[in-house]
């Protein structure tokens, strides 16, 4: 398995090329940080994106449970994570609710 380098200042990061767009991150994130968006040219038609970085908590249940080793968070001691509000937890809900995908603007 290969794993992306860590981007610099980046709790959450996808690797695209390996993302089956199954929503199985989506739907487990607690904080609404993730969410589908369309994407014409892949083979579901949609695709995994980090909407919400900044809400990130760096609980890792997105990289523990992704089926393809497509999304990686970054180690505790390189990113300073966000605390779990109220505001991202309605997030959260509302993106399940929407089909998991990306809420509009
Ligand atoms: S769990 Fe993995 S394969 Fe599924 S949508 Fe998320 S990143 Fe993509
Ligand atoms: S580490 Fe947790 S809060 Fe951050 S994107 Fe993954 S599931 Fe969401």
């Amino acid at each position: 398995m290969s794993v992306m380098a860590a981007p610099e200042e980046t709790p959450v990061w996808v690797n695209t090329t390996r993302c089956k767009a199954c929503d199985v991150c989506v739907s487990l994130c607690p904080a609404g940080v993730l969410a589908m968006v369309p994407a014409p040219g892949s083979t579901l038609g949609s695709m995994i994106e980090v909407v919400e970085p900044t809400s990130c908590i760096g609980c890792r249940d997105c990289e523990l449970h992704c089926p393809d080793f497509a999304i990686y968070v970054a180690e505790r001691g390189e990113f300073k994570f966000a605390k779990l509000t109220d505001e991202a937890k309605a997030r959260a809900e509302a993106v399940k609710l929407n089909a998991y995908r990306k809420l509009s603007a």
